[in-house]
C-alpha cells in the first residue's frame, strides 16, 4: 500500500471528515491513476484510505477514515447498499431517484441514478474509475435491475486526465424510459439527454412550482432554460393557461412538447421557444410581453469560485429581466446550482438585480436539491443546488 504524507498543518480537514485534499496540501507519495493509498500526517498518523488522482487538483478523494475498514469489493457493496437504504426511508414522489451522489454517500465521483428500471452513472473520479466493473456489479446486485448506462462524459473526467466513456455497461436495450414523477409521466434518454438523462434535484420544485401556480391562480408562465419542460408540465398540472419554454436544445423542446401532450395538456397553449434566455427576455420586454410566473433555470454559470464574478453579472442580468418582465403580484422560481456561488452571495445577486429593476420581492421560499441528493455537514461543497421563490411588488418610491 502506497502512503501520501500531507503537510504539517494540512491534516485538519480530513480530521474533520472533508473528504478532498489539494495537490498543493502533499508533502510527499505518489500513486497510480485511482489506487488506493494510505494518507497520513506528517509524522506518520493515520488519516484516510483514499483514492488517488495523480493528474487532478484534488489529488486525493477520502474513501473512509476508519483505519480498520478494508476498501475492497465488500466496501464498495456497504456503501451502496447503505445509500440505496437512505432513499428507501426519504418520500419521493418519482421513480426517478438518484441513488448514489458521490461525497455526500462516502462514494466520491459517483453518480448513480435510477430511472424505472434503468440505471445511469457517471464515473467521474479515477477512484471511482479504477473500481467501477466492481461497482457495476453491486448497483445491480443491491437494486435487482439488469440495466446499467454509463454516461461517463462530463468535462470533470479530463481534470481527472480520463477519457469519456458512454454506453451499456450492464444489460442492454432501448436507451428511452418513462418515468413518473409526481404523476407526471415524463420520458428521456439515458444515453442522449443531458447528464445521466434528467434533472432529478429539480424534482422538489417543479412540484412546489406546480402548487404555487394553482394557489395564486398564475396563468401565463415563462419557463426558461426549459429543458424537456418538468416546469412546464407543472405549471399545466398547477392549471395555468399558457406556458412558454425556452431553450437552446432543439431535442430538448420536443421532448418538452411531447411531455404536454403525452400529460392531458392542450399543446396549442404551449409555446416553444429554441433560443437563448437572455436575449429572448430582452425581446419579450421590448414587445411588451407580462407574465404572471417565471422560472428560470440556467446551467451552472459558475463551477468553481474563480468563475463567481463573471457568473454573477450574468445570473443578476437574467434576474433583472425576469423580474421585469413579471406583472406585479407575479412569481419567480429563480435559482442556481453553481457550486462557486454561494446561497448568500445568490440571495445579494438576486437583491441587486430588484434594485436595478426597481422592484420590491417577498422571499416566499427557499429551495434546495431533493432529499436523495443529499449534503452532508462535513462538505459544504455539496451545496449547489439554491432556489429563491420571489413575490414581485413594486418598490416603493
Ligand atoms: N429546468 C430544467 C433543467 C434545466 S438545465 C428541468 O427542470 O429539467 C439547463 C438548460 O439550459 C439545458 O436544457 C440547456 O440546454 C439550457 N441552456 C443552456 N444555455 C442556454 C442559453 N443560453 N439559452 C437557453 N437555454 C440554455
Amino acid at each position: 500500500m502506497k502512503t501520501i504524507t500531507v503537510r504539517e498543518g494540512k491534516e485538519r480537514s480530513l480530521q474533520r471528515r472533508h473528504p478532498w485534499v489539494f495537490e498543493g496540501s502533499i508533502a510527499s507519495g505518489k500513486a497510480d491513476l485511482g489506487e488506493t493509498v494510505r494518507v497520513q500526517t506528517h509524522d506518520g498518523r493515520f488519516l484516510a484510505w483514499a483514492a488517488c488522482s495523480p493528474h487532478s487538483q484534488i489529488r486525493v478523494r477520502a474513501w473512509s477514515f476508519d483505519e480498520t475498514e478494508r476498501i475492497d469489493s465488500a466496501f464498495f457493496l456497504r456503501r451502496i447498499e447503505q445509500a440505496i437504504a437512505i432513499r428507501a426511508r426519504l418520500p419521493i414522489a418519482s421513480d426517478g431517484v438518484r441513488l448514489v451522489h458521490g461525497e455526500a454517500d462516502g462514494l466520491p465521483g459517483l453518480i448513480v441514478d435510477r430511472y424505472g428500471d434503468t440505471l445511469s452513472a457517471q464515473f467521474l473520479s479515477a477512484g471511482a474509475e479504477r473500481w467501477k466493473a466492481t461497482i457495476a456489479d453491486h448497483l445491480l446486485k443491491a437494486t435487482g435491475l439488469t440495466r446499467l448506462y454509463e454516461r461517463s462524459d462530463a468535462t470533470s473526467r479530463e481534470l481527472e486526465g480520463l477519457p469519456p466513456a458512454t454506453g451499456w455497461l450492464r444489460g442492454d436495450g432501448p436507451t428511452e424510459v418513462t418515468i413518473r414523477e409526481h404523476g407526471w409521466q415524463l420520458s428521456l434518454d439515458v444515453a442522449e439527454g443531458h447528464k445521466t438523462g434528467y434533472y432529478l434535484d429539480q424534482r422538489d420544485s417543479r412540484k412546489l412550482f406546480a402548487d404555487t401556480v394553482r394557489h395564486f391562480g398564475l396563468q401565463r408562465v415563462l419557463n426558461c432554460y426549459s429543458y424537456t419542460g418538468g416546469f412546464s408540465v407543472a405549471a399545466f398540472a398547477g392549471g395555468a393557461a399558457q406556458v412558454a419554454s425556452v431553450d437552446s436544445s432543439g431535442p430538448a423542446l420536443e421532448r418538452a412538447r411531447a411531455h404536454v401532450l403525452r400529460n392531458g395538456f392542450d399543446d396549442a397553449a404551449h409555446e416553444t421557444l429554441d433560443a437563448d434566455v437572455n436575449q429572448t427576455l430582452r425581446a419579450m420586454l421590448q414587445e411588451g410581453r407580462r407574465f404572471d410566473a417565471i422560472v428560470l433555470d440556467p446551467p451552472k454559470f459558475a463551477p468553481t469560485v474563480s468563475h463567481a464574478e463573471r457568473a454573477a453579472r450574468a445570473y443578476k442580468d437574467i434576474n433583472r429581466l425576469a423580474l421585469m418582465l413579471l406583472e406585479p403580484g407575479g412569481v419567480l422560481f429563480t435559482f442556481s446550482c453553481s457550486g462557486g456561488i454561494s446561497p448568500d452571495l445568490f440571495h445579494k445577486i438576486v437583491a441587486g438585480a430588484g434594485l436595478d429593476a426597481q422592484v420590491d420581492g417577498l422571499v416566499y421560499a427557499r429551495t434546495g436539491a431533493a432529499p436523495d441528493h443529499p449534503m452532508t455537514i462535513t462538505f459544504p461543497e455539496g451545496d449547489y443546488l439554491k432556489g429563491l421563490v420571489i413575490i414581485k411588488r413594486q418598490a416603493p418610491r
